[in-house]
């Protein structure tokens, strides 16, 4: 296992989403799935374009599963995956979306601003986890690695296994605090009107187990 560190401004847009005291919390879930969205329109693209890739199209998904007991909520897909340097290059670098300019450009302004108006991506997870895993198969390999961090201190990469392509991220989601309530995101319902409110136009299937009642 390698133990590696966060660029320096990785690291600062990582502090500003752990000690954030944003009251939209929910759409960590928002930017998740708009990358699970993404990953799967890239090999979708592939298959297009690429004589070697073959997918079924109508199989792409992205999945939620919820587990209450482990306090887990896990965003899967079957998109293109990523290799070991790209997990590296695109989870240990900030964001492409540009907030992390915006917020210094615009110091004064509260942490609330920048994270309502921008994407913040990968790392509003850090929101609600106090560890994130993401375990990754690109299409066309046989080798995972399983990518997992608790916060700014760093992050870890090993091999690991995966049964199919795409990705796999499994939050742990913080304790309730004072005032401060997150058992609300393992809760399938509320679940599901966080995906209505904010990732209804996704054009693949978002499928999620629910307990009968
Ligand atoms: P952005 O989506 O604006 O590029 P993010 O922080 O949301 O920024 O994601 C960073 C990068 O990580 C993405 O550009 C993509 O390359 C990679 N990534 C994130 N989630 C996935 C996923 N589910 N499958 C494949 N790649 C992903
Ligand atoms: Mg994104």
């Amino acid at each position: 296992m390698e133990v590696k560190q966060f660029q320096a401004e990785s690291k600062r847009l990582l502090d500003l989403m752990i000690h954030s005291i944003y009251t939209h919390k929910e759409i960590f879930l928002r930017e998740l799935i708009s990358n699970a969205s993404d990953a799967i329109d890239k090999l979708h693209y592939r298959s297009l374009t690429e004589e070697n890739v073959k997918v079924d199209s109508a199989a792409f998904e992205i999945r939620i599963d919820l587990d209450k007991e482990a306090r887990t909520l896990t965003i899967s897909d079957n998109g293109c995956g990523m290799t070991k340097e790209e997990l590296e290059s695109n989870l240990g670098v900030i964001a492409k979306s540009g907030s992390l300019a915006f917020k210094q450009e615009n110091e004064a302004k509260e942490d609330i601003d920048i994270i309502g108006q921008f994407g913040v991506g990968f790392y509003s997870a850090f929101m609600v986890s106090d560890k994130v895993t993401v375990i990754s198969r690109p299409y066309g390999s046989d080798t995972a690695y399983k990518w997992e961090s608790e916060g700014a201190d760093g992050y870890t990469i090993e091999e690991c296994q995966k049964d199919s392509y795409g990705t796999t991220i499994i939050l742990h989601i913080l304790e309730n605090r004072e005032e401060e309530d997150y058992d609300e995101y393992l809760d399938s319902y509320r679940i599901q009107g966080i995906v209505k409110k904010y990732s209804d136009y996704i054009r693949y299937p978002i499928k999620m187990m629910v307990e009968k009642s």
